[in-house]
């Protein structure tokens, strides 16, 4: 081996070495059956968009060379079109829109353009886990806030709407070393789709206090039941203060082509430019044609039956209530989610299910997660994995399914469960 008289990590890196994914993915990898554990869809892409791509690639030749660095110019017009549409202001797409190697380098551009050293950033938890390894990374705090949950008293199932901020906990977490908030709505992983109201109290925080808002909406057209996907940048005041984040990923069933962008005013989105200029400098032009060409698609048929926005959202709640009936007819008491393609289930009932490890501090969320995908070949993903340190202990009775699923990957899923509910009656 090598010696070394220096340390060959950066201290940047103090801390954030652990990843869930890789540990998980590699379990399920090799025990599951059924995985309803990383976030990703089992389904094909659309026709419409696997066609586009097809078209580009045996096109124009120069879509296989680079393209403009801050987002092919068809994509980024698309997209300013779009969220105009959307938010209700004119923009341009050269200023106003950026595209990024998926919402993840949109994420990291940010926290690196917009966070200095010794400045905080609130994370509402639960969180998608790499807002904090990204804010550490660029030498900011991360301040978290728990979204607390109440339940409901007729003995109704949960849903993701009971789970709420404390408002004087959240205005008591804002103060002059606050440089920016994390809004994840709809919210990965418990499905929360935020109200107006809460969004009016996180807006009103954010103008009172100079505060900036990276609000990352990759869900933002997977919502069920009629419900409505509130973007706070249209909130007063708000619009100067944030960046959208979105992911054609999640929008559009594709998440392997990474294709995401940032939408935000000029003073913002000027410094994503500077980083993404600095590190990846490009992202693949064919994928970005055939985006935008999918979007092209979906500004014709806005609002119409016809629409793939219109249309994903109703085979995924479809696809959430089979899970939810699965999941309650065993006893894991599902959260029903408002939007997303997450489901948080309640596994207390379990306990005696999951063999005790002897001097063990793994948190029992995880022992389960591990125990079933190598007993029961169900693949589930912890909910304390979304927690920071301090707090995941308060929330390990439970975990995250993904029912972006094919039918038959959901009925295998409810196989499953129901021999597993067999075994536990007649045991
Ligand atoms: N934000 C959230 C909340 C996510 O769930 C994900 C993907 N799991 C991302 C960002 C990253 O999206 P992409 O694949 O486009 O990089």
């Amino acid at each position: 081996q090598v010696k070394m008289s220096r340390p060959v990590q950066a201290r940047r890196l103090e801390g954030i070495d652990k990843n869930i994914w890789v540990e998980f993915v590699k379990l399920a990898a090799t025990y599951s059956k059924v995985n309803l554990g990383q976030g990703f869809p089992d389904f094909p892409a659309p026709d419409f968009l696997q066609e586009a791509f097809t078209r580009a690639l045996g096109g124009n030749h120069m879509l296989h060379q680079y393209t403009r660095a801050f987002g092919h110019p068809p994509l980024v017009k698309v997209l300013a079109q779009f969220f105009e549409k959307l938010l209700g202001r004119d923009l341009d797409p050269m200023t106003n829109v950026m595209v990024t190697v998926g919402a993840y380098q949109a994420l990291f551009c940010c926290f690196q353009a917009l966070v200095d050293e010794g400045d905080e950033v609130i994370i509402i938890e639960p969180f998608f886990d790499c807002y904090e390894p990204m804010v550490k990374m660029a030498g900011g705090t991360p301040v978290f806030v728990p979204l607390r949950p109440n339940p409901p008293k007729d003995g109704k199932l949960m849903s993701s709407a009971d789970w709420q901020l404390d408002p004087a906990e959240l205005a008591s977490k804002f103060s002059e070393r606050t440089k920016a908030i994390v809004l994840n709505s709809p919210n990965n992983p418990l499905g929360k789709v935020f109200s107006r109201g809460e969004l009016g109290l996180i807006a009103e925080l954010c103008v009172k206090h100079d505060v900036l808002c990276i609000s990352d909406e990759v869900y933002e057209w997977l919502v069920y039941n009629g419900k409505q996907h509130i973007r706070i940048a249209s909130l007063q005041g708000m619009w100067d203060r944030t960046v959208i984040i979105g992911s054609a990923g999640k929008t559009f069933s594709a998440t392997g082509w990474k294709v995401g962008w940032a939408v935000g005013p000029d003073r913002l989105l000027q410094h994503l430019r500077t980083v993404h200029q600095n590190s990846v400098y490009h992202c693949a032009t064919i994928a970005q044609e055939a985006v935008a060409q999918g979007f092209q698609r979906e500004l014709m048929l806005y609002g119409k039956p016809d629409s793939y926005f219109v249309q994903l959202p109703k085979e995924l709640q479809q696809k959430r209530d089979w899970l939810v009936q699965s999941l309650d007819a065993v006893g894991m008491k599902p959260i029903v989610p408002e939007g997303t393609y997450f489901l948080v289930a309640d596994i207390s009932q379990f306990k005696s299910d999951v063999p005790d490890v002897p001097n063990s501090d793994e948190p029992y969320d995880y022992r389960f997660a591990k125990w079933m995908v190598k007993n029961k070949g169900l693949a589930a993903i912890p909910l304390s994995a979304f927690y920071s340190e301090a707090h995941k202990n308060n929330y390990t009775n439970f975990i995250r399914f993904c029912f972006a699923k094919e039918e038959a990957t959901l009925k295998a899923a409810n196989d499953i469960l129901q021999k597993w509910k067999q075994e536990k009656t007649s045991s």
